[in-house]
């Protein structure tokens, strides 16, 4: 049984094969869209088993193999997919067609030192990868752009969020106030406990309100929420609380379901998020 979202919606899409998909989203009818869980694929042992990661010690063919069957799954050719290289920076990436299946099948071709893709061009498939850091999706559905980012909490404190949603608004004109958001399931607060050295950053980061965003366990011990310091980047961005839809879910807590580098203790596979703008036949 899927862990259900109360925000999110869990789509099966065969016997083992589940997606999570954001209503908001999909009611708009101009994106194909998703977040993976760990099941529906071929790898085995500590990837068990739709890991689509390649960077993380699995059988290259078995992660291909994987990534096909979750393209066959979504209507998209599994060689266009663009995949960041994900090096827990602020880059952004303006995704056009020459970048076409770059990092679809190796690492080596992924776009270097990248954490965000946008892209206003249909056809082209943006991927990410995730085992416990934050997934963001953006949409623009006035200016038909779409955006990910992958915030761990290096990606957080540096709000990569807030800069995805001010690259496409310096290159697609999307206003903030119009623009759709995603926050996928990722480590939650209940299980996400870090050391003072990255809640030092935290504070730095958010002068305002970062004790709103933390709790004090004691012996240098504090628990961090990162959905919601990615949630409170984007409002003061000038997106809509109405317009941000938060999965809750927790990667440690649901280990079945999803890939945890924590709970895991860090050998284990990748889910992805997943989000391309429809050809619309005009
Ligand atoms: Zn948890």
């Amino acid at each position: 049984m899927l862990p259900i979202s109360n925000e999110f919606a869990a789509n099966t899409i065969n016997d083992n094969l589940f997606i999570y998909t954001i209503p908001a989203f999909t009611a708009t009818g101009l994106v194909v869209h998703g977040f993976t869980t760990r099941s529906g694929g071929v790898s085995t042992g500590s990837y068990e088993s739709l890991n689509l990661g390649l960077h993380v010690g699995d059988e290259e063919d078995a992660v291909l193999k994987n990534r096909r069957i979750l393209c066959r799954a979504l209507g998209i050719k599994f060689e266009h997919i663009v995949a960041g290289q994900q090096v827990h920076g602020d880059n952004v990436k303006i995704v056009t067609k020459q970048h076409l299946g770059c990092g679809s099948k190796s690492l080596a071709d992924a776009l270097p030192a990248v954490d965000a893709l946008i892209t206003n061009s249909a056809g082209i498939p943006l991927t990410s990868y995730y085992a416990d850091c934050v997934p963001l999706f953006f949409l623009d559905p006035l200016n038909k752009a779409v955006g990910l980012a992958h915030a761990g909490w290096k990606g957080t404190v540096k709000k990569i969020g807030s800069k995805t949603v001010r690259c496409m608004k310096a290159k697609f004109g999307s206003r903030p106030e119009e623009l759709l958001v995603g926050i996928g399931p990722s480590i939650g607060p209940c299980c996400y406990a870090v050391d003072s050295k990255v809640i030092d950053q935290v504070a730095e980061s958010f002068p305002g309100f970062w004790k709103e965003l933390v709790k004090d366990c004691g012996g240098g011990q504090w628990m961090l929420n990162l959905w919601e310091a990615n949630r409170r980047a984007l409002l003061d961005e000038g997106v809509l609380e109405s317009n941000i839809t938060v999965a809750k879910l927790c990667t440690s807590c649901n280990k079945e379901d999803f890939f945890s580098y924590r709970a895991s203790g860090g050998c284990t596979g990748r889910m992805a998020s997943i989000i391309m703008l429809k050809k619309i036949e005009s």
